[in-house]
């Protein structure tokens, strides 16, 4: 037999591995220092009322004769399918219940998509930018094309070259950065010319603050023909543990003469068999009235980390973008330090720790990421930590 030799083309995943140990090491030698995390991508707020009381009720029907469920539909309940396309509705953008895939989380879905595209397409995707996009990719064996972020264009690089299959993740997981509407519509028009397909991430579209910006791709004219949209209920609700997301794929979406829609249900009635009832439940109260006020009160919190973090580093004078639309900042590692030389001197001063650059693609060298999911008093203090190493530095 023949392994899949694209496996071993993958790089190894060092970034958290290392970050890990050298955090454990710096542990060891310190234990009296109390260590500030500003690297993780995990929500740390607990699931809101809204959710947890539906979540209960639904266990509740599990145990009854008459309320009990067996396997439910692959793309999700029409309860939940329906309150997502309110949801949207919300925002403007017109959607069908059967444009909806309910799934346990975007990262399943943005792998699994791939299995509805042939594998000689080319693909274009950011640096630097979520690594799932490119390992997935290398894993099918498809060529990939990266398009550069960097400080001249903000970290929101603009269409360039040839692609069958175009990446977008707006706000950007590691940079913060958001497209607003000019940016997506180049963007949409390039993929519409080219008859490519744009996934386009929106995992953090609840941070979006600014209403002049998109949160949605299908908020642009003629996205429904030329993109797929990925979202997760995962930072918006603190679900990265309970885990349910969902996919847009519109009706109108067709390439090769065949419904993208079809073919993805399709492959999820054969490989998927739906995400549990009570959690789906979980998930429809996200979107009720008082589930919403809940999260954005959430949303809330996390954004006034963002604001912490982003007011200390423009009183040091240190480049950064992200934290206004965004869960994540995104600086210029002072002092041109690389990306690891930074996290080490943070990590050795101060006992702070955030995630180096570098480990999203050659274009984050030299650059960093802080995250907001922190407790606030956590993010006050390591502000303050920061503040005494950097002004005496
Ligand atoms: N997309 C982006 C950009 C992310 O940063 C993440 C998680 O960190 C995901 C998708 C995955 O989300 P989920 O927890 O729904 O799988």
């Amino acid at each position: 037999m023949n392994i899949n030799q694209n496996y071993l083309k993958l790089e190894n995943s060092y970034l958290f591995f290392t970050i890990a140990k050298k955090v454990q090491e710096y542990s060891a030698a310190n234990p009296g220092v109390k260590i500030l995390r500003l690297g993780i991508g995990d929500v740390t707020l607990p699931l809101v009322p809204a959710v947890t009381e539906a979540m209960q009720r639904a266990v509740t029907e599990m145990g009854e004769a008459e309320a009990f469920r067996g396997y439910g539909d692959y793309e999700g309940y029409p309860f939940l399918r329906q309150a997502v396309c309110g949801y949207y509705a919300g925002k403007g953008v017109k959607l069908e219940e059967d444009e909806v895939f309910i799934s346990d989380g975007a990262k399943s879905d943005l792998g699994n998509i791939l299995d509805i595209f042939s594998e000689d397409n080319a693909v274009l995707i950011p640096d630097p930018v979520y690594p799932v996009y490119v390992d997935t990719n290398i894993m099918a064996g498809r060529k990939i094309t990266f398009i550069s972020g960097n400080a001249a264009n903000g970290f929101l690089p603009l269409p360039d070259g040839r692609s069958d299959i175009i990446y977008l993740c707006s706000p950007n997981n590691p940079t913060g950065a958001v497209y607003n509407r000019e940016q997506l519509k180049l963007w949409v028009d390039y993929a519409l010319e080219r008859d490519a397909v744009i996934l386009f991430d929106g995992a953090y579209e609840i941070f979006v603050q600014d209403g002049g910006l998109p949160t949605s791709i299908y908020q642009i004219d003629g996205a429904d023909k030329c993109a797929i949209e990925f979202c997760s209920l995962s930072k918006t609700a603190g679900f990265t543990g309970t885990r349910c997301g969902y996919t847009v794929v519109p009706r109108a979406l067709i390439r090769g003469g065949e419904s993208l829609n079809k073919l993805w249900l399709r492959r999820q009635s054969t490989k998927f068999n739906g995400v549990p009832y009570i959690v789906q439940r979980g998930a429809e109260a996200v979107f009720s009235d008082a589930g919403m006020a809940q999260i954005k009160n959430n949303i809330g919190y996390y954004l006034e980390n963002a604001k912490n973090i982003a007011k200390t580093l423009a009183e040091l004078d240190i480049w950064f973008t992200g934290g206004k639309n965004s869960p994540y900042i995104w600086l210029k590692c002072p002092g041109n330090m690389t990306s690891w030389e930074f996290f080490d001197f943070l990590l050795e001063k101060i006992g702070v720790v955030g995630t180096p650059g570098a480990g999203f693609g050659a274009n984050g060298e030299g650059f960093f990421r802080l995250s907001a999911f922190g407790k606030q008093e956590d993010v006050t203090e390591a502000m303050r930590r920061i503040r005494s190493v950097m002004e005496k530095d």
